[in-house]
């Protein structure tokens, strides 16, 4: 099956820092990810904050231009479409549903945005199709002329995920799309995404910093550790049998009572590293309970879905 969405070795870095006595330093955000999404499919990107997830979520959306690799999608590089026709294609759905609505607009005026930013219809046609979409994602029509601030989180989010999706686009970005939530909510979102999925025969690239999340709904994660695909599996594989010790410590997250809060201890003492000094060879490998000698000097290679050397030893063994 050929890709809707591809990303080919995929970089971007930034500059940070400086002064008058610092140098600038570079921040490698994302290091050469290649991964692939198929129409239909949902790809959930999985990994602590300051991993790239966010960042490769930019690139995908056009909002962020790589520093090198491409993201192609349908066949075509983004670099070479307009910022409004990859909209029209690519919608995100953010974490923060009120941050990331106008405060000083309505509902109607929110979801309807994308519709008059493309020139889609005339202000009776966008306004029944606004209604549709209100409709499609649980909020009823008399929220139309509501303010963010009058909603609670959970609708604040349904209008977000109803402008992505009132333009009918191919592929929805969704950067986190719960963690804002209560937790009795999250369910209720993950659940709707699903329908919609569903209904609209979308693509979805979900990212999370907690696997719960994208085992929901995922057919397929990546998990990113510092910048790197550390091990990409079907979603039923990985949870039956992680391979990676960064992936398995993740999945322990999950089983603690408050999942979501990064990697627990125990057997993983160190915290998360940072990406602007980070570590050498594999750069799990100040936290990895099974590191071998050759760990802190070689990097390990994505190799048959998993960047450990462990796997590495076995093939050879
Ligand atoms: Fe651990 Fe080494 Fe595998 Fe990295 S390569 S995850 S340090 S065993």
């Amino acid at each position: 099956m050929s890709a809707l969405l591809e990303l080919q070795d995929l970089r971007r870095d930034f500059s940070v820092g400086g002064g008058l006595f610092r140098k600038r330093r570079t921040l490698h955000a994302v290091s050469g990810v290649s991964l692939q999404v198929a129409r239909g499919e949902v790809l959930g990107i999985v990994g602590e904050s300051g991993c790239g997830k966010s960042t490769l979520a930019r690139m995908m959306l056009g909002l962020l231009r790589p520093s090198a690799g491409r993201v192609v999608l349908d066949g075509e590089d983004l670099a070479t479409l307009d910022r409004r026709s990859v909209a029209r294609r690519v919608q995100p759905v953010f974490q923060d549903p009120y941050s990331s609505l106008n405060p000083r607009k309505t509902v109607g005026a929110i979801i309807g945005l994308p519709l008059a930013v493309h020139g889609i219809g005339d202000a009776s046609s966008r306004r029944r199709r606004v209604v549709e979409a209100m409709e499609r994602v649980g909020l009823p029509e008399r929220l139309y002329d509501s303010f963010p601030n009058q909603l609670s989180g959970g609708q604040r989010q349904r209008v977000a995920i109803a402008r992505a999706l009132v333009i009918r686009p191919e592929i929805v970005v969704c950067d986190e799309p719960t963690s804002a939530l209560d937790v009795s909510v999250q369910a209720q979102i993950l659940n709707l995404l699903e329908e919609l999925r569903r209904d609209f025969g979308l693509t979805y690239v979900l990212i999370s910093h907690n696997l719960a999340v994208v085992e929901h709904i995922a057919t397929r994660v990546a998990v990113m550790y510092l910048g790197r695909i550390v091990e990409e599996a079907p979603t039923e594989l990985l949870f039956r049998a992680p391979r990676h010790p960064y992936t398995r410590a993740l999945l322990a997250a999950v089983l603690t009572p408050e999942p979501g809060l990064g990697v627990p201890d125990p057997g993983l003492g160190a915290t998360f590293p940072n990406p602007l000094d980070p570590p050498s060879g594999c750069a799990f490998h100040p936290r990895c309970p099974m590191a071998l000698p050759r760990c802190r000097r070689d990097r390990p290679p994505l190799v048959g879905g998993v960047a450990c050397h462990l796997y590495e030893e076995e093939k050879a063994a």
